[in-house]
């Protein structure tokens, strides 16, 4: 896969500000896997969601009580969703080794010059809970400090 030479941040921020994180990866915009899930809290926050298996992300919350950590279905991850301002910034789930995340982009500060249309995905529903997991921690970023 191209990658550019060395990894850049991509801070990204709910409206109000209390919560923000920065994507770092080594892939272009062009590059970047960009899914629009169609599961129903996707659909309804108009969220498109990246992530890259050798990136990180961090979070950091200016208001941290502000942060709702909401799960559903078979309730493996949390949405990470401001209490003030509604943003839906991303998910993020634990495995033994630490947390990984992926990111919406729609709350990136500015939005990454070529990025990739967003590809409508909707394989989720036949997956079991351990197929699931399994995808989450290849496929999504790793988180570091705290979550
Ligand atoms: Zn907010």
């Amino acid at each position: 896969m191209a990658r550019t030479a060395a990894p850049r941040l991509y801070p990204g921020a709910c409206h109000c500000g209390a919560l923000e994180f920065t994507f770092e990866t080594a892939l272009s915009p062009q590059r970047w896997p960009v899914l629009a899930c169609q599961c129903g809290f996707c659909r309804s926050h108009g969220a498109a969601t990246t992530a890259d298996p050798r990136g990180e992300v961090r979070f950091t919350y200016a208001y941290p009580d502000r942060l709702r950590r909401y799960r559903f279905a078979l309730r493996s991850t949390d949405y990470f969703v401001c209490r003030e301002c509604g943003c839906y910034l991303g998910a993020v789930m634990m495995t033994g080794v630490g947390a990984v995340a992926a990111i919406n982009v729609n709350v990136l500060r500015e939005r990454p010059r070529g990025l990739a249309a967003a590809k409508t995905a909707n394989g989720y529903r036949s997956e079991s809970l351990e197929e699931r997991r399994a995808h989450r921690r290849a496929q999504w970023t790793p988180v570091f400090g705290p979550v």
